[in-house]
């Protein structure tokens, strides 16, 4: 009896001790799994490498610079010694890595975020400066401020920025910085049920066209995420409609002391249809969802003019008006100056992704979800520009966009602060971890309705 007595209890003690061990595993802060000092020192040697890209070489060539290539290899080395799997640098400088799961039957997800930087502002070399911030404004230089009110949310954090010479690089280095950190927390804590993931570094983003050479089509991976937004309580799943007209006026040049009813001045013309653009339909005079006409470049002389525009709107069928009104416009000015010729490719650039997505609601609830267990509350915005994600969700491959914790984008103003870095990579592992838990549920769909069923 004694004996049974003292099964019955040695019984007691394990069952209950592997309800406390369940309850452990499940417990898991992924906060306290992070080393912010990895993260930090991580993304101030990325920042360091300068990977400004061109968009006028992008037009021809991509990686449109070489010096992308330089970021391409470092992070493909330090990708072989987490001991991913098929580590690849493609002749597009696109980095891709498997990390595959130990668990069968689970989903693919794919981490993206951009090597290059914006050349709006000069891209390096950075000089990354760490400010203890308590408050105020951010003085870089005589011209360079952070006004406090840009940093309200960073009050006890530790603020990265540059010299105030050139930008930061946060766009998108914080999400590489990020994506390597959350690998690095899963590598080193294997019982973290996790799906199979892979990891995409890709050029050229900021002049978009890097998204045209990755082949979406043959990439194995269910769903994806690019990390490359803002704030980390916020999911980009609506974009503009995009598209970067290219007008070409070509006049008729004569003397002009022989010109009467002769010569046609392109710049005239091009003149013309600008005054009839409506003024209130400018990135300046629009905001939330309003679309917009912007006149980017105008080029030429009386022979020749080139203008380069962007129509954007969140509405597909009033990109397409939009398309349409200027096609109209300079048909008929064209008519109207007898001997003129313009020329007009409206070249569409991304689509909104908002309707595509709601096609598998799982991409964002989950997000959602991993986003709230990171103590956020989460927010889904509508971005007034366009993501890589934008384009592969339009070829088939879901990808929202999740926050990356910068701000101030392509300016000399840009910062990120450690602690939003830390809060960003807790969202992508929480996320990951929400895959993982649901791949019961969600597998079935995957192989009927997702990509795998092509
Ligand atoms: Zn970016």
């Amino acid at each position: 009896m004694k004996k049974l007595l003292a099964l019955f209890f040695a019984l007691f003690v394990f069952s209950n001790f592997q309800a406390i061990a369940q309850e452990k595993s499940k417990d898991i802060k992924m906060k306290d799994l992070i080393n912010s000092e990895r993260l930090t020192n991580n993304f101030l040697r990325y920042v360091k490498i300068d990977t400004g890209s061109d968009p006028v070489k992008a037009e021809t060539q991509i990686p449109s610079t070489e010096r992308q290539k330089e970021l391409a290899k470092v992070l493909a080395e330090e990708l072989k010694a987490l001991g991913l799997k098929n580590v690849n640098i493609n002749k597009h400088c696109i980095v891709t890595a498997d990390f595959p799961s130990s668990d069968k039957n689970m989903p693919v997800i794919a981490l993206f975020a951009h090597l290059d930087t914006s050349s709006d502002v000069a891209t390096g070399p950075v000089k990354p400066q760490i400010h203890d911030y308590k408050g105020g404004d951010i003085k870089l230089s005589e011209n360079v401020v952070i006004p406090a009110e840009d940093l309200k949310n960073e009050v006890g954090h530790h603020v990265i920025t540059s010299d105030g010479t050139t930008l930061l690089g946060s766009d998108d280095k914080s999400g590489v910085a990020e994506i390597m950190e959350t690998i690095s927390v899963l590598v080193e804590n294997p019982d973290i049920k996790r799906p199979n993931i892979k990891v995409v570094f890709t050029p050229d983003e900021e002049t978009g066209l890097g998204s045209t050479a990755f082949d979406v089509e043959h990439f194995d991976a269910d769903f994806a995420y690019t990390v490359d937004g803002g704030a980390p309580h916020e999911l980009d799943t609506e974009t503009f409609n995009a598209y970067n007209p290219e007008i070409t006026i070509i006049g008729k040049v004569v003397h002009c002391g022989y010109a009467y009813k002769k010569m046609i001045n392109s710049l005239e013309l091009a003149n013309e249809f600008m005054s009839q653009l409506p003024k209130n339909e400018t990135p300046a005079t629009t905001k939330d969802r309003q679309g917009y006409y912007y006149i980017d470049e105008v080029t030429g002389s009386g022979e020749k003019t080139v203008i380069k525009m962007l129509v954007r709107d969140f509405d597909l069928e009033n990109a397409k008006k939009r398309i349409a009104f200027l096609e109209k416009t300079l048909k008929d000015i064209e008519k109207k100056h007898n001997g003129a010729v313009i020329k007009f490719e409206p070249k569409m650039r991304y689509l909104n992704m908002k309707e595509k997505l709601n096609e598998f609601p799982e991409v964002i609830s989950y997000a959602e979800e991993g986003i709230k267990r990171s103590g956020l509350k989460p927010v889904q915005n509508s971005v007034r520009g366009g993501t890589d994600g934008s384009a592969f969700t339009l070829r088939g491959l879901l990808t929202p966009n999740l926050g990356a914790g910068g701000e101030n984008f392509h300016s000399q103003r840009e910062f990120v602060s450690v602690e939003t870095m830390a809060k960003c990579t807790e969202n992508v592992l929480n996320i990951l971890s929400v895959w993982a838990e649901r791949a019961d549920e969600v597998m079935p769909k995957i192989q009927k309705n997702g990509r795998r069923s092509r």
